[in-house]
């Protein structure tokens, strides 16, 4: 069998995607499936256009034009002589060190295509008898809690906030709640000075930092109020910042159209992030 791999046909037991792989880092890339049926392509033209529409969705370029992308899906069908199967097409944003932030414009998308061999026969059979379902919640994806590479939300939230001239996007619920940025969990001050943060049971990852600062916060006899909060009490908040490990305690000064507190980093930012490493486990390497 062979795979056509960002150019090359190669082996399929041989063919990779670089680990630095969009598609394979944050799920950012898009695929379609169609049918080959008695040796010819099945619907062509409308999976090319709905794969069209899924990369510009996600402003991801063309790796191809049309027309050489259907020579190189005959392609792979040929060599792989399927008369009767499935033809696989999948295109990442490309490769680039790992970032929620789009790749430098420039950086070619990544794409993937593969025939595999179906037995119309065995399809029959199974049509014959008919088939089972079972219902489920539709929870696609509401498993923000892992911290799974489903991450495609969080990057196209990530380059929100950068044509915005933002560094984090906070995502809000459909109640008008906070429930984390799109790589940092939210955290506010009030008028009174309490800490506020969403609890980890709801809708976020529950963030190694974020555990970090309430221990220290508590700590420091500073009140913690675990609950959501609203964009609305955001924007009137005395502080606010953002954790992570990349990031540690970052102050937030502009949410929005509006200023937070002085419009300055906070003084209970500032002395979290200070204070920091004073309270986790570090190991020497
Ligand atoms: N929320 C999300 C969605 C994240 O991706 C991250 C970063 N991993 C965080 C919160 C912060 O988690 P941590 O403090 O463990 O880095």
């Amino acid at each position: 069998r062979f795979a056509y791999v960002n150019g090359r046909y190669v082996r399929h037991k041989e063919a990779a995607v670089h680990i630095e792989d969009r598609g394979y880092q944050f799920a950012d890339g898009i695929y379609e499936v169609c049918e080959v049926r008695h040796g010819a392509l099945v619907d062509t033209t409308r999976h090319l256009d709905r794969l069209d529409r899924s990369l510009s969705e996600l402003q991801i370029a063309s790796p191809m034009p049309r027309a050489s992308l259907v020579a190189v899906m005959r392609e792979v069908v040929r060599r792989n002589r399927v008369r009767d199967g499935m033809i696989y097409i999948q295109v990442s944003r490309g490769v680039a060190p790992r970032d929620h932030l789009f790749p430098p414009q420039g950086t070619p998308p990544a794409l993937v295509i593969t025939a595999r061999s179906s037995s119309p026969a065995k399809a029959a059979k199974t049509a014959e008898a008919g088939v089972n379902v079972i219902t489920l919640p539709d929870n696609r994806w509401e498993r923000v809690d892992i911290k799974s590479v489903s991450l495609l939300p969080n990057v196209l939230a990530k380059e929100a906030a950068r044509k915005a001239g933002a560094k984090e996007a906070w995502f809000v619920d459909s109640d008008g709640y906070v429930t984390e940025g799109s790589s940092t969990n939210a955290w506010i001050v009030t008028a009174e000075g309490a800490l506020v943060t969403r609890p980890a049971e709801h809708g976020i990852l529950r963030g190694i930092t974020r555990t970090a600062v309430l221990d220290l916060a508590r700590r420091e006899g500073i009140t913690v109020e675990e609950r959501p909060f609203t964009v609305e009490e955001a924007y009137r908040a005395r502080e606010a910042f953002i954790t992570a490990a990349t990031t540690l305690v970052m102050p937030v000064v502009r949410i929005d159209d509006h200023a937070i507190g002085n419009g300055k980093p906070g003084s209970i930012a500032t002395e979290l992030r200070q204070r920091f490493h004073e309270v986790v486990e570090t190991m020497p390497v």
